[in-house]
């Protein structure tokens, strides 16, 4: 199977462009990367991945942020706001309370517009231009819009963003708004405004920039290569473990992408992959049901609710490319409530950290899999934290304590102190 960790480098076909080309992952048919405007396999319709005649090596990154990781990318350079270089935090009080031997926090909210999505635009974006299409689209829980609208104004082009009206975070939109996205509040939830995204895109309306995306998953890799090198730096060994939550499975399938090129470069033991560790809502756990029934595909789940909004996501559409990742890894999915996410977020809080709450599950899932035994108090671990607090203010309000009306005086206030 073509996912799998142990499989060869394939043979470079026809197709391919300067050393990369599209493969489905389904059928292993081969097509040209930059020549069409193509998300599916035109064959059976299974998902595609970028492949490279040319393996990354440690040795071959330089620079900073995601173009560092040029050598594992499909160009030298995109359309960039110096995304990437994330923070890798030490979080001494959680590792603690967790219990393990050690606990670092990769917070992608420190991207450009405060999310990964950025990564993933970086490099989507310059594919847009090198196709020469005119208007971007997305469907979103709001971070991918917000990130496409910064990324696509920034390449010059048009954007158009479908959004499940009243379930997007206050912060994603004002960001998308301001950087000159046209918005669309759709009656629906995130799934449905998918589903119409895809179909512009088919009648070529659009060019569509959801994770679906092969090129977007590329950037998105580089999460994985600066969690590695991080590790190395600080360990010497890279992590047993990264727990990640999970909403259409992009990270996950981008990172399991990532660890898999290096095995095949053979930088990388394949012993040594950290465990694959997705986290969902309980009100939104697709792929936790598929992996706990040890499924090949996913339920679609027509219902979902979370105050997570950005992973309020029933149909997964990485799953097919996420589960040989969890599974081939040895890693696991879980499902935490939302109250258990908002008490993750305060623990972040407590040591300086400012996610917002989708984030917060990747620490909620982590505590609940060391407490039931799952994971090791031998293990090394990274949890990655995907927006900034600031996304969601409402939901960080409502999580923080309220203020405190006072007087404007001194000693009024000094006696309130008191009490
Ligand atoms: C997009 C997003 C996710 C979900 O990531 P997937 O790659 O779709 O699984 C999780 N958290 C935040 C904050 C996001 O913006
Ligand atoms: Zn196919």
């Amino acid at each position: 199977m073509s996912l799998s960790l142990s499989a060869e480098q394939p043979a470079v076909p026809d197709v391919a462009d300067d050393g990369v080309w599209l493969e489905c992952i389904e059928c292993g048919e081969t097509f040209a990367p930059f020549d069409d405007v193509r998300y599916t396999c035109d064959e059976c319709g299974g998902l595609l991945e970028v492949r490279y005649a040319d393996l990354p090596t440690f040795d071959d990154f330089e620079g900073h942020g995601v173009w560092r990781y040029a050598a594992a990318l499909p160009f030298e350079a995109g359309v960039s706001i110096q995304e990437g270089a994330t923070p890798l935090y030490e979080v001494p009080r959680l590792e603690d309370e967790i219990g393990i031997e050690a606990l670092r926090i990769k917070h992608e909210g420190m991207n450009p517009t405060g999310s990964f999505k950025d990564r993933g635009m970086t490099v989507g974006v310059q594919v847009a231009k090198e196709l020469g299409v005119g208007r971007l689209a997305c469907a979103s829980t709001g971070n991918t819009s917000a990130a496409l609208a910064a990324y696509g104004t920034r390449g010059d082009m048009e954007t158009l963003v479908l959004l499940p009206a009243g379930k997007v975070a206050a912060g994603k939109i004002a960001q998308a708004s301001l950087h000159d996205a046209r918005i669309l509040e759709v009656d629906g939830n995130f799934d449905a405004c998918l589903d119409i995204v895809q179909e512009l895109a088919a009648k070529g309306e659009v060019y569509l920039l959801n994770s679906l995306n092969p090129f977007r998953l590329e950037g998105q890799k580089t999460i994985g290569l600066e969690i590695l090198e991080g590790f190395l730096t600080d360990y010497d060994t890279v992590p047993d473990r990264i727990v990640l939550p999970v909403g259409n499975a992009g990270n996950t399938s981008a990172l399991y992408k990532a660890f898999r090129e290096l095995v095949q470069a053979g930088e990388l033991d394949e012993d040594d992959v950290p465990k694959l560790t997705g986290v969902q809502a309980d009100g939104a756990a697709p792929m936790v049901e598929a992996i706990e029934n040890d499924a090949d595909e996913v339920r679609r789940w027509d219902d979902v609710e979370t105050r997570a909004t950005a992973i309020r996501i029933g149909n997964p559409v990485n799953a097919p490319k996420a589960i040989p990742g969890i599974r081939e890894t040895g890693g696991t999915a879980v499902a935490v409530s939302d109250e258990e996410i908002t008490d993750a977020q305060r623990a972040l809080a407590r040591e300086g950290i400012g996610v917002e709450p989708a984030s917060a599950a990747s620490v909620a899932g982590l505590r609940k899999l060391r407490a039931s035994g799952v994971v090791d108090d031998d293990e090394r671990v990274a949890c990655l934290t995907t927006g900034h607090l600031l996304k969601d203010p409402d939901a960080a309000a409502a999580a923080g304590g309220d203020p405190e009306p006072v007087p404007a005086d001194t000693d009024d206030i000094l006696e309130h102190l008191q009490q």
